[in-house]
Protein backbone atom coordinates (compact mmCIF):
# COMPACT_ATOMS: atom_id res chain seq x y z
CA UNK A 1 0.00 0.00 0.00
CA UNK A 2 1.43 3.31 -0.93
CA UNK A 3 0.94 6.41 1.02
CA UNK A 4 -1.69 8.26 0.07
CA UNK A 5 -2.33 11.62 -0.50
CA UNK A 6 -4.10 12.35 2.54
CA UNK A 7 -4.77 10.61 5.47
CA UNK A 8 -7.20 7.80 5.19
CA UNK A 9 -8.61 4.94 6.73
CA UNK A 10 -8.36 1.56 4.43
CA UNK A 11 -11.02 -0.83 5.24
CA UNK A 12 -10.23 -4.56 3.75
CA UNK A 13 -13.93 -6.67 3.04
CA UNK A 14 -11.89 -9.39 2.04
CA UNK A 15 -10.74 -9.32 5.77
CA UNK A 16 -14.31 -8.95 6.82
CA UNK A 17 -15.59 -11.74 4.73
CA UNK A 18 -12.91 -13.79 6.34
CA UNK A 19 -13.46 -12.86 9.96
CA UNK A 20 -17.17 -13.57 9.81
CA UNK A 21 -16.37 -16.87 7.89
CA UNK A 22 -14.22 -18.17 10.50
CA UNK A 23 -16.28 -16.81 13.83
CA UNK A 24 -18.98 -18.95 11.72
CA UNK A 25 -16.57 -21.89 11.43
CA UNK A 26 -15.99 -21.62 14.88
CA UNK A 27 -19.68 -22.12 16.52
CA UNK A 28 -20.78 -24.81 13.74
CA UNK A 29 -23.45 -24.96 10.63
CA UNK A 30 -26.24 -25.17 14.11
CA UNK A 31 -25.68 -21.02 14.80
CA UNK A 32 -26.20 -18.65 12.83
CA UNK A 33 -24.48 -15.10 12.43
CA UNK A 34 -25.55 -12.02 12.94
CA UNK A 35 -22.61 -9.01 11.85
CA UNK A 36 -22.74 -6.37 14.23
CA UNK A 37 -22.36 -3.11 12.26
CA UNK A 38 -23.52 -0.46 14.75
CA UNK A 39 -21.53 2.67 14.85
CA UNK A 40 -21.13 3.06 11.57
CA UNK A 41 -19.61 -0.60 11.92
CA UNK A 42 -16.85 0.96 14.24
CA UNK A 43 -15.80 3.21 12.12
CA UNK A 44 -15.32 0.68 9.39
CA UNK A 45 -18.71 1.94 7.14
CA UNK A 46 -21.78 0.16 7.86
CA UNK A 47 -22.89 -0.14 4.00
CA UNK A 48 -19.85 -1.64 2.61
CA UNK A 49 -19.32 -3.77 5.90
CA UNK A 50 -22.93 -5.11 5.41
CA UNK A 51 -22.96 -6.22 2.04
CA UNK A 52 -19.81 -7.61 3.04
CA UNK A 53 -21.54 -9.61 5.94
CA UNK A 54 -24.40 -10.68 3.30
CA UNK A 55 -21.46 -12.30 0.98
CA UNK A 56 -20.15 -13.78 3.50
CA UNK A 57 -23.07 -14.93 4.63
CA UNK A 58 -24.64 -13.62 7.87
CA UNK A 59 -28.16 -14.51 7.39
CA UNK A 60 -28.43 -11.32 10.17
CA UNK A 61 -27.34 -7.82 10.22
CA UNK A 62 -27.58 -5.82 13.76
CA UNK A 63 -27.28 -2.38 14.68
CA UNK A 64 -28.31 -0.22 17.58
CA UNK A 65 -30.82 1.93 16.05
CA UNK A 66 -33.59 2.84 13.68
CA UNK A 67 -31.56 5.60 11.57
CA UNK A 68 -28.89 2.73 11.02
CA UNK A 69 -31.55 0.09 9.80
CA UNK A 70 -33.46 2.57 7.91
CA UNK A 71 -29.90 3.24 6.18
CA UNK A 72 -29.47 0.22 5.64
CA UNK A 73 -32.55 -0.99 4.12
CA UNK A 74 -32.38 2.46 1.76
CA UNK A 75 -28.98 1.08 0.26
CA UNK A 76 -30.40 -2.38 -0.35
CA UNK A 77 -30.32 -5.04 2.09
CA UNK A 78 -33.22 -7.40 2.44
CA UNK A 79 -31.99 -9.74 4.87
CA UNK A 80 -32.76 -9.81 8.40
CA UNK A 81 -32.02 -6.75 9.94
CA UNK A 82 -32.23 -6.46 13.90
CA UNK A 83 -32.06 -3.12 15.86
CA UNK A 84 -32.44 -2.77 19.13
CA UNK A 85 -32.01 0.92 21.00
CA UNK A 86 -35.31 2.47 20.26
CA UNK A 87 -36.12 5.96 21.29
CA UNK A 88 -39.03 6.45 23.53
CA UNK A 89 -41.32 8.56 21.34
CA UNK A 90 -39.88 7.50 18.07
CA UNK A 91 -42.02 5.81 15.34
CA UNK A 92 -41.40 2.42 14.40
CA UNK A 93 -43.63 2.50 11.29
CA UNK A 94 -40.86 3.26 9.06
CA UNK A 95 -39.01 -0.06 10.57
CA UNK A 96 -41.96 -2.25 10.78
CA UNK A 97 -42.87 -1.05 7.35
CA UNK A 98 -39.46 -2.37 6.62
CA UNK A 99 -39.46 -5.49 8.05
CA UNK A 100 -36.52 -4.66 10.44
CA UNK A 101 -36.72 -6.70 13.83
CA UNK A 102 -37.37 -4.68 16.35
CA UNK A 103 -36.78 -5.38 20.56
CA UNK A 104 -39.21 -4.51 23.31
CA UNK A 105 -38.06 -4.96 26.74
CA UNK A 106 -41.08 -2.91 28.60
CA UNK A 107 -45.11 -2.93 27.97
CA UNK A 108 -44.10 0.78 26.71
CA UNK A 109 -42.27 -0.85 24.27
CA UNK A 110 -45.00 -3.19 23.15
CA UNK A 111 -47.46 -0.16 23.22
CA UNK A 112 -44.51 1.61 20.82
CA UNK A 113 -45.34 -1.37 18.18
CA UNK A 114 -48.79 -1.56 18.59
CA UNK A 115 -48.93 1.99 17.30
CA UNK A 116 -46.76 1.17 14.41
CA UNK A 117 -49.16 -2.16 13.39
CA UNK A 118 -51.73 0.21 13.41
CA UNK A 119 -50.25 2.99 11.02
CA UNK A 120 -48.64 0.46 9.07
CA UNK A 121 -51.30 -2.27 8.62
CA UNK A 122 -48.93 -4.72 8.96
CA UNK A 123 -47.48 -7.53 11.41
CA UNK A 124 -44.17 -6.79 13.04
CA UNK A 125 -41.46 -8.82 13.89
CA UNK A 126 -40.86 -8.51 17.02
CA UNK A 127 -38.05 -9.43 19.53
CA UNK A 128 -37.89 -9.35 23.59
CA UNK A 129 -35.14 -8.32 25.54
CA UNK A 130 -34.42 -9.69 29.32
CA UNK A 131 -31.77 -7.63 31.69
CA UNK A 132 -29.78 -10.87 32.92
CA UNK A 133 -27.45 -8.66 34.57
CA UNK A 134 -26.19 -6.16 32.47
CA UNK A 135 -28.92 -3.38 34.29
CA UNK A 136 -28.93 -1.48 30.47
CA UNK A 137 -31.69 -2.43 28.70
CA UNK A 138 -33.91 -5.39 29.04
CA UNK A 139 -36.85 -6.51 31.17
CA UNK A 140 -36.10 -7.37 35.02
CA UNK A 141 -36.79 -10.92 35.29
CA UNK A 142 -39.81 -10.30 37.89
CA UNK A 143 -41.51 -8.28 35.12
CA UNK A 144 -40.24 -10.78 32.48
CA UNK A 145 -43.59 -12.95 32.53
CA UNK A 146 -45.98 -9.78 31.85
CA UNK A 147 -44.02 -9.14 29.17
CA UNK A 148 -44.51 -12.72 27.37
CA UNK A 149 -48.05 -12.81 28.00
CA UNK A 150 -48.88 -9.61 26.30
CA UNK A 151 -46.29 -10.33 23.93
CA UNK A 152 -48.42 -13.97 23.07
CA UNK A 153 -51.58 -11.95 23.38
CA UNK A 154 -50.21 -9.74 20.65
CA UNK A 155 -49.07 -12.60 18.86
CA UNK A 156 -52.08 -14.44 18.49
CA UNK A 157 -53.98 -11.67 17.58
CA UNK A 158 -51.38 -11.06 14.28
CA UNK A 159 -50.76 -7.72 15.55
CA UNK A 160 -46.24 -9.25 15.24
CA UNK A 161 -44.90 -12.55 15.56
CA UNK A 162 -42.29 -12.93 18.29
CA UNK A 163 -39.10 -13.49 16.18
CA UNK A 164 -36.67 -13.71 18.86
CA UNK A 165 -35.64 -13.68 22.65
CA UNK A 166 -32.18 -12.10 23.70
CA UNK A 167 -29.61 -10.31 26.34
CA UNK A 168 -26.49 -9.24 26.27
CA UNK A 169 -23.24 -10.83 28.55
CA UNK A 170 -21.74 -8.34 30.88
CA UNK A 171 -18.17 -10.25 30.92
CA UNK A 172 -17.85 -12.71 28.38
CA UNK A 173 -14.14 -12.23 27.48
CA UNK A 174 -13.15 -12.90 31.37
CA UNK A 175 -14.16 -16.83 30.86
CA UNK A 176 -14.19 -17.09 34.76
CA UNK A 177 -15.93 -14.35 35.83
CA UNK A 178 -19.23 -14.67 37.53
CA UNK A 179 -21.47 -12.95 35.49
CA UNK A 180 -21.67 -15.47 32.66
CA UNK A 181 -23.06 -18.79 34.77
CA UNK A 182 -25.18 -15.85 35.78
CA UNK A 183 -26.37 -14.61 33.19
CA UNK A 184 -26.86 -18.13 31.54
CA UNK A 185 -28.85 -19.32 34.53
CA UNK A 186 -31.07 -16.13 34.53
CA UNK A 187 -31.80 -16.54 30.38
CA UNK A 188 -32.45 -20.56 30.71
CA UNK A 189 -35.14 -19.41 33.15
CA UNK A 190 -36.74 -16.59 30.89
CA UNK A 191 -36.69 -19.15 27.94
CA UNK A 192 -38.57 -21.48 30.23
CA UNK A 193 -41.09 -18.93 31.04
CA UNK A 194 -41.86 -17.39 27.12
CA UNK A 195 -42.01 -21.59 25.77
CA UNK A 196 -44.73 -22.00 28.86
CA UNK A 197 -46.05 -19.16 27.65
CA UNK A 198 -46.38 -20.79 24.37
CA UNK A 199 -44.11 -18.50 22.15
CA UNK A 200 -41.80 -20.09 19.77
CA UNK A 201 -39.03 -17.64 18.58
CA UNK A 202 -37.15 -18.15 15.47
CA UNK A 203 -33.88 -17.66 17.65
CA UNK A 204 -32.58 -17.30 20.74
CA UNK A 205 -29.31 -14.94 21.31
CA UNK A 206 -27.49 -14.03 23.72
CA UNK A 207 -23.49 -14.20 22.93
CA UNK A 208 -21.94 -11.27 21.28
CA UNK A 209 -18.44 -11.89 19.80
CA UNK A 210 -16.25 -13.21 22.91
CA UNK A 211 -19.62 -15.45 24.08
CA UNK A 212 -19.58 -16.61 20.89
CA UNK A 213 -15.83 -17.67 20.80
CA UNK A 214 -15.30 -18.36 24.11
CA UNK A 215 -18.41 -19.95 25.59
CA UNK A 216 -19.79 -22.62 23.42
CA UNK A 217 -22.94 -23.11 25.90
CA UNK A 218 -23.89 -19.72 25.41
CA UNK A 219 -24.01 -19.42 21.96
CA UNK A 220 -28.05 -20.69 21.42
CA UNK A 221 -29.51 -20.27 18.37
CA UNK A 222 -27.55 -17.16 17.27
CA UNK A 223 -24.49 -14.98 17.92
CA UNK A 224 -24.29 -10.88 17.60
CA UNK A 225 -20.50 -10.41 16.22
CA UNK A 226 -19.13 -6.80 16.35
CA UNK A 227 -15.42 -6.67 17.18
CA UNK A 228 -14.31 -10.07 15.91
CA UNK A 229 -16.16 -9.31 12.39
CA UNK A 230 -12.88 -6.60 12.40
CA UNK A 231 -10.34 -8.59 13.06
CA UNK A 232 -10.06 -7.40 16.71
CA UNK A 233 -9.54 -9.77 19.62
CA UNK A 234 -12.52 -9.29 21.57
CA UNK A 235 -10.12 -11.19 24.88
CA UNK A 236 -6.50 -10.01 24.36
CA UNK A 237 -4.34 -13.24 25.47
CA UNK A 238 -7.44 -15.24 26.09
CA UNK A 239 -9.00 -16.26 22.47
CA UNK A 240 -5.18 -16.81 21.07
CA UNK A 241 -4.71 -18.95 24.12
CA UNK A 242 -7.86 -20.86 23.84
CA UNK A 243 -8.44 -20.62 20.20
CA UNK A 244 -5.06 -20.76 18.57
CA UNK A 245 -6.21 -21.93 15.09
CA UNK A 246 -8.41 -18.57 14.86
CA UNK A 247 -7.15 -16.08 12.55
CA UNK A 248 -8.56 -12.99 12.96
CA UNK A 249 -7.27 -10.42 10.35
CA UNK A 250 -7.39 -6.84 11.25
CA UNK A 251 -9.92 -4.97 8.32
CA UNK A 252 -9.00 -1.54 8.89
CA UNK A 253 -5.78 0.40 8.27
CA UNK A 254 -5.02 4.29 9.02
CA UNK A 255 -2.56 5.51 6.75
CA UNK A 256 -0.88 9.12 6.17
CA UNK A 257 1.78 10.86 4.30
CA UNK A 258 4.84 12.16 6.18
CA UNK A 259 4.21 16.01 5.64
CA UNK A 260 7.20 16.70 7.17
CA UNK A 261 10.72 15.68 8.26
CA UNK A 262 13.41 17.63 10.07
CA UNK A 263 16.45 17.61 12.14
CA UNK A 264 16.45 18.72 15.54
CA UNK A 265 19.26 18.92 18.39
CA UNK A 266 19.62 17.55 21.90
CA UNK A 267 17.19 19.59 24.03
CA UNK A 268 14.70 20.38 21.47
CA UNK A 269 11.02 20.23 22.68
CA UNK A 270 8.26 18.50 20.71
CA UNK A 271 4.77 19.82 20.29
CA UNK A 272 2.54 21.20 23.15
CA UNK A 273 3.73 22.15 26.95
CA UNK A 274 7.21 20.74 25.55
CA UNK A 275 6.03 17.48 27.15
CA UNK A 276 9.08 15.79 25.30
CA UNK A 277 12.54 16.56 24.70
CA UNK A 278 14.94 15.39 22.00
CA UNK A 279 17.94 13.65 24.41
CA UNK A 280 20.12 13.56 21.65
CA UNK A 281 20.14 15.18 17.83
CA UNK A 282 16.86 13.44 15.97
CA UNK A 283 15.18 13.37 13.29
CA UNK A 284 11.23 14.14 13.49
CA UNK A 285 8.30 13.52 11.24
CA UNK A 286 4.87 15.23 10.81
CA UNK A 287 1.57 12.97 10.69
CA UNK A 288 -1.23 15.44 9.84
CA UNK A 289 -4.11 14.12 11.46
CA UNK A 290 -4.87 14.16 15.16
CA UNK A 291 -7.39 14.01 17.88
CA UNK A 292 -9.94 16.25 15.16
CA UNK A 293 -9.73 12.47 13.50
CA UNK A 294 -10.36 10.50 16.21
CA UNK A 295 -6.72 9.79 17.40
CA UNK A 296 -6.43 9.63 21.29
CA UNK A 297 -4.77 12.31 22.58
CA UNK A 298 -4.26 9.83 25.47
CA UNK A 299 -1.50 8.20 23.25
CA UNK A 300 0.63 10.92 23.70
CA UNK A 301 4.12 8.82 24.89
CA UNK A 302 2.98 5.87 24.56
CA UNK A 303 2.05 4.46 21.21
CA UNK A 304 3.77 3.91 18.02
CA UNK A 305 3.44 4.02 14.47
CA UNK A 306 4.93 2.06 11.48
CA UNK A 307 7.36 4.08 8.63
CA UNK A 308 9.26 2.06 6.26
CA UNK A 309 8.46 -1.68 8.22
CA UNK A 310 9.69 -0.16 11.06
CA UNK A 311 8.30 1.02 14.27
CA UNK A 312 9.01 4.77 15.51
CA UNK A 313 7.46 6.32 18.80
CA UNK A 314 4.96 9.24 18.51
CA UNK A 315 6.56 12.37 20.37
CA UNK A 316 4.86 14.92 22.42
CA UNK A 317 1.65 15.87 22.75
CA UNK A 318 -1.22 14.09 19.78
CA UNK A 319 -2.62 17.87 18.53
CA UNK A 320 -5.81 18.47 17.01
CA UNK A 321 -4.45 17.97 13.57
CA UNK A 322 -1.01 16.85 13.44
CA UNK A 323 1.40 14.57 16.02
CA UNK A 324 4.89 14.50 15.86
CA UNK A 325 6.53 10.81 15.23
CA UNK A 326 10.13 10.47 15.71
CA UNK A 327 12.11 9.18 12.97
CA UNK A 328 15.01 8.43 14.78
CA UNK A 329 18.21 9.34 16.18
CA UNK A 330 21.05 11.24 14.12
CA UNK A 331 23.28 8.65 12.74
CA UNK A 332 20.51 5.61 12.23
CA UNK A 333 19.13 5.50 8.64
CA UNK A 334 15.91 7.00 9.06
CA UNK A 335 14.09 5.47 5.62
CA UNK A 336 11.52 7.86 5.57
CA UNK A 337 11.28 11.19 3.61
CA UNK A 338 8.11 13.64 3.07
CA UNK A 339 5.25 12.08 1.41
CA UNK A 340 6.19 8.51 2.64
CA UNK A 341 3.31 6.13 3.73
CA UNK A 342 3.12 6.04 8.03
CA UNK A 343 0.80 3.47 8.89
CA UNK A 344 -0.97 4.58 12.41
CA UNK A 345 -2.95 1.40 13.02
CA UNK A 346 -3.41 -1.99 10.74
CA UNK A 347 -1.89 -5.58 10.25
CA UNK A 348 0.93 -6.46 11.41
CA UNK A 349 4.01 -4.63 10.98
CA UNK A 350 1.78 -1.56 11.99
CA UNK A 351 0.37 -1.18 15.64
CA UNK A 352 -2.88 -2.94 16.48
CA UNK A 353 -5.89 -1.10 17.42
CA UNK A 354 -5.03 -3.65 20.80
CA UNK A 355 -1.72 -1.99 21.54
CA UNK A 356 -3.35 1.75 21.10
CA UNK A 357 -5.96 0.83 23.51
CA UNK A 358 -2.82 -0.94 25.68
CA UNK A 359 -1.31 2.84 25.37
CA UNK A 360 -4.66 4.42 25.86
CA UNK A 361 -5.98 2.38 29.12
CA UNK A 362 -9.36 1.39 26.77
CA UNK A 363 -10.72 -1.17 24.67
CA UNK A 364 -9.63 -1.93 20.85
CA UNK A 365 -13.82 -0.94 20.17
CA UNK A 366 -13.36 2.84 21.22
CA UNK A 367 -10.38 3.14 19.17
CA UNK A 368 -11.58 2.07 15.58
CA UNK A 369 -15.13 3.14 16.73
CA UNK A 370 -13.38 6.54 17.70
CA UNK A 371 -11.12 7.20 14.17
CA UNK A 372 -13.26 9.65 11.64
CA UNK A 373 -13.49 13.33 11.58
CA UNK A 374 -12.12 14.21 8.21
CA UNK A 375 -10.36 11.01 7.30
CA UNK A 376 -11.44 9.87 4.39
CA UNK A 377 -12.41 6.05 4.33
CA UNK A 378 -11.85 3.79 1.23
CA UNK A 379 -13.14 0.23 1.03
CA UNK A 380 -10.41 -2.17 -0.87
CA UNK A 381 -10.85 -5.79 -1.38
CA UNK A 382 -7.63 -8.08 -1.13
CA UNK A 383 -9.14 -10.81 -2.60
CA UNK A 384 -10.84 -9.30 -5.68
CA UNK A 385 -9.73 -10.62 -9.09
CA UNK A 386 -8.32 -7.69 -10.74
CA UNK A 387 -5.25 -6.79 -8.19
CA UNK A 388 -5.10 -5.92 -4.75
CA UNK A 389 -6.39 -2.61 -4.89
CA UNK A 390 -9.43 -3.05 -5.98
CA UNK A 391 -11.98 -0.13 -5.14
CA UNK A 392 -15.40 -0.95 -3.93
CA UNK A 393 -17.68 2.21 -5.21
CA UNK A 394 -19.80 4.04 -2.32
CA UNK A 395 -23.20 3.22 -5.05
CA UNK A 396 -22.79 -0.41 -5.28
CA UNK A 397 -26.10 -1.71 -4.66
CA UNK A 398 -25.88 -3.75 -1.12
CA UNK A 399 -26.69 -7.54 -1.79
CA UNK A 400 -28.68 -8.87 0.72
CA UNK A 401 -29.03 -12.63 1.64
CA UNK A 402 -31.57 -14.22 0.66
CA UNK A 403 -35.11 -14.12 3.33
CA UNK A 404 -35.52 -17.43 4.75
CA UNK A 405 -37.77 -18.51 7.32
CA UNK A 406 -36.24 -20.48 10.13
CA UNK A 407 -37.64 -23.11 10.99
C1 LIG B 1 -22.46 -4.03 20.17
C2 LIG B 1 -23.27 -5.21 20.50
C3 LIG B 1 -22.84 -6.51 20.15
C4 LIG B 1 -21.49 -6.80 19.56
O1 LIG B 1 -20.55 -6.95 20.60
P1 LIG B 1 -19.05 -7.38 20.29
O2 LIG B 1 -18.44 -7.55 21.62
O3 LIG B 1 -18.45 -6.26 19.52
O4 LIG B 1 -19.12 -8.64 19.51
C5 LIG B 1 -23.70 -7.56 20.39
N1 LIG B 1 -24.91 -7.36 20.95
C6 LIG B 1 -25.35 -6.14 21.32
C7 LIG B 1 -26.68 -6.00 21.94
C8 LIG B 1 -24.54 -5.03 21.11
O5 LIG B 1 -24.98 -3.82 21.48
Amino acid sequence: MSAPLRPEIVVDLAAVRHNLRAVAAEVGPDVQVMAVVKADAYGHGMVEVARAAREAGAAWVGVATGPEALALRAAGDTGRLACWLLMPHEDLAPLVAADVDVTASSLEGLEQVHRAVDATGRSARLQLKIDTGLSRSGCRPEDWPALVEHARAGEEAGRWRVTGLWSHLAASEEPEHPANAHQARVFAEALEVADAAGLRPEVRHLANSAGALLHPDLRHDLVRVGLATYGLDPAPGVTSMRLPHLDLRPAMTVVAPLVLVKQVPAGEHVSYNWRWAATAPTTLGLVPLGYGDGLPRAAAGAAEVEVGGHRRPLRGTVCMDQVVVELGPAGTDVAAGVGDAVRLIGPAPAPSAQEWAEACGTISYEIVTRLGGRLERRHVDSEAEHGAEHETGPQTALAGAPREEHA
